[in-house]
């Protein structure tokens, strides 16, 4: 019973709860209003992803939350990133703990 299935209490991002729709309509549109700010423009003109390091063109890059407002992130600058596309829909598509691996296989290149 060693090998057990990838459970929550394995899962990094557990300590965040679900907020409730609103909250979440409230984050996504303090997103989009940091989007505008050249506090972003500035981000996303570097041309580097936050995850993989890459540089991209600026227009390549998307804005990503560290931790997902689905999992009670904020809109906030702490945790908004520059990230590629490639990661992104990585991100998307992974388990967090799946996720956290990948990011560890990046630091190990
Ligand atoms: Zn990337």
């Amino acid at each position: 019973m060693e090998e057990n299935h990838k459970n929550q209490q394995e899962n990094p991002f557990s300590i965040f709860y679900y907020r409730g729709e609103v909250w979440i309509q409230k984050e996504k549109a303090k997103a989009k209003k940091l989007k505008k700010t050249s506090w972003w423009k500035k981000k996303k003109s570097s041309g580097i992803c936050y995850y993989c390091k890459r540089k991209f063109k600026p227009n390549e890059l998307t804005m990503d939350h560290i931790i997902p407002i689905s999992r009670g992130g904020e809109s906030i600058k702490e945790n908004i990133v520059p990230c590629c596309k490639e990661c992104n829909s990585k991100k998307k598509s992974l388990l967090p703990i799946e996720w956290e691996e990948y990011l560890q296989n990046l630091k190990k290149v």
